[in-house]
């Protein structure tokens, strides 16, 4: 059976002994292959790649994990916060539980930077506040309308599996809260049994096309594609309402009517949301500006960028989903590109974080 934080990772039987003699996975020979810009993985006993011993172990039924290993220290800030429940103007939520501040993800476009203002901890992904009471402050409360977790952090970053403190929130609120949650990462798939004791609840996976290099540079700690999308559909079959966040939309890195297509049948419901270049910082324009002028030019100028806006429209028109909302971050454009959909973002700035 197929760990959640483990990674497939094939070797013949030398490899094998060559890994048990020296620390765990440091004798693997990396290699950056030019054509797809992905890093292959080569054995250190034949030598061949990754793929080929993959599949003569997978004919033989058996499949080696090698454990992903975050290679930033992380800062945990322990503090009591004051009240739970914040109001909010996000689109579709009345309020917002943040009980992390800070995410180890550290992706480079994070709208969610800003808080290193007031968190003068290091670099974004680099701290972690940890908001301890929360448990205590939502038990026994309830509010009117939804709420969403969480807008400047994921609820199930990598140290929730240590920390507990999200599956704690859950246990100690009022099931009928209103709740919506998103997040990258398929720890979430360890709290369904909680989930199915609340009357209204949606889970929703942020999903975008990065891949190779540049999930490296731009998303280098959040579970990969696949991962995301096997735990919408996990979700989705046990009975949870879920939804997909199509986000961020970047002019030729993201294609839409792909993710569409390879999530349709277990995703409840969509929101999409283009790239807010102005929220994402100067750190990550530069790097779009550098690696993908094209992208970047794109969402810089307005009539290409409505060219482009339209385009998508027209694939999230085709394929007839069910559509929450859509965050293009140019007010004057929202309402005459989708007078159908009420959500249809207002905002320039970061009015949604993620
Ligand atoms: S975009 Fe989301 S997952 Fe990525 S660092 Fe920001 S809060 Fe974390």
């Amino acid at each position: 059976m197929f760990q959640r934080d483990y990674l497939p990772y094939p070797f013949c039987n030398k490899g094998i002994i060559e890994i048990l003699i020296k620390p765990f996975g440091l004798s693997a020979k990396r290699t950056s292959c030019r054509a797809d810009r992905s890093t292959s993985w080569h054995c250190p006993g034949c030598g061949k790649l990754k793929e080929e011993n993959e599949k003569k172990w997978k004919e033989k039924g058996i499949i080696f994990f090698k454990r992903i290993k975050l290679k930033m220290e992380v800062k945990i800030i322990r503090i009591k916060a004051k009240r739970a429940f914040t109001p909010t103007k996000l689109p579709g939520a009345n309020y917002v539980l943040n009980q992390y501040v800070g995410c180890q993800h550290a992706c480079k476009y994070c709208y969610a930077k800003f808080m290193c203002k007031w968190h003068a901890y290091g670099k974004w992904g680099s701290w972690v506040v940890v908001k301890e009471n929360f448990p205590e402050l939502v038990k026994g409360r309830r509010v009117a309308g939804r709420v969403y977790m969480s807008s400047v952090s994921d609820p199930y970053q990598p140290v929730e599996r240590e920390i507990l403190l999200t599956r704690k929130i859950l246990e100690k609120m009022d099931k009928k809260t209103r709740l919506s949650i998103l997040t990258k990462s398929d720890l979430v798939l360890r709290d369904i049994d909680l989930f199915k004791e609340f009357g209204d609840i949606e889970v929703g996976l942020t999903i975008n096309d990065f891949d190779g290099r540049v999930k490296k540079e731009i998303e280098p700690f959040s579970p990969p594609k696949e991962r995301r999308i096997r735990a919408l559909k996990e979700l989705s079959e046990n009975g949870i309402k879920t939804y997909a966040f199509i986000s961020p939309i970047i002019p030729e890195l993201v294609d839409v009517e792909e993710l569409i297509n390879e999530t349709k049948s277990f995703a409840d419901f969509y929101w999409f949301e283009f790239l807010n270049l102005r929220a994402s910082g100067r750190e990550f324009r530069e790097w779009l500006k550098e690696n993908y002028a094209e992208s970047y030019e794109t969402l810089v100028r307005r009539t290409e960028f409505e060219k482009y806006v339209k385009s998508v429209r027209y694939a999230i028109k085709n394929s007839r989903v069910h559509v929450k909302g859509i965050c293009i971050h140019y007010p004057e454009l929202a309402k005459p590109l989708f007078p159908d959909v009420n959500n249809a973002c207002r905002s320039a700035s970061a009015d949604v974080v993620r």
